[in-house]
């Protein structure tokens, strides 16, 4: 075999590894396109049972687990939200860290964040 040869199977064979790689890459997006297709698919079913939970208390016991964890969380963050909301009078939790403050105090005890009044 020549030198030219050489050189021409050469660069046949990394544009083709190069197509190749291509064409993984686009097979790879192929697959992370569906996956995120299924995860949006599965959270609906579960918003689905979820709701047929809140109003029916229907499924078996693992589903029924999950649903009270999200319960729990659900109320977690509404706690959180009102916080945020100004129930809470000002000053009551750290804007930083979420620790509750002494009255009257000027530093948060937990992060050391400077209470703004
Ligand atoms: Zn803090």
């Amino acid at each position: 075999m020549g030198l030219w040869d050489k050189v021409k199977e050469g660069t046949k064979t990394i544009s083709e590894r190069s197509g190749e790689l291509v064409e993984a890459a686009k097979i790879r997006a192929a697959i992370a396109r569906a996956e995120s297709e299924v995860l949006k698919k599965e959270t609906e079913l579960g918003r689905l049972i979820y709701k047929w939970y809140e109003e029916q208390g229907v499924g078996g016991p693992e589903e029924a687990k999950i649903c009270e964890e999200i319960k729990a969380l659900k109320e977690e963050i509404a706690e959180l939200k009102e916080r945020l909301t100004g129930d809470v009078p000002e000053g009551m939790y750290c804007k930083k860290c979420s620790a509750k403050l002494e009255e009257d105090a000027n530093y948060c005890s937990k992060c050391g964040y400077r209470v703004v009044k």
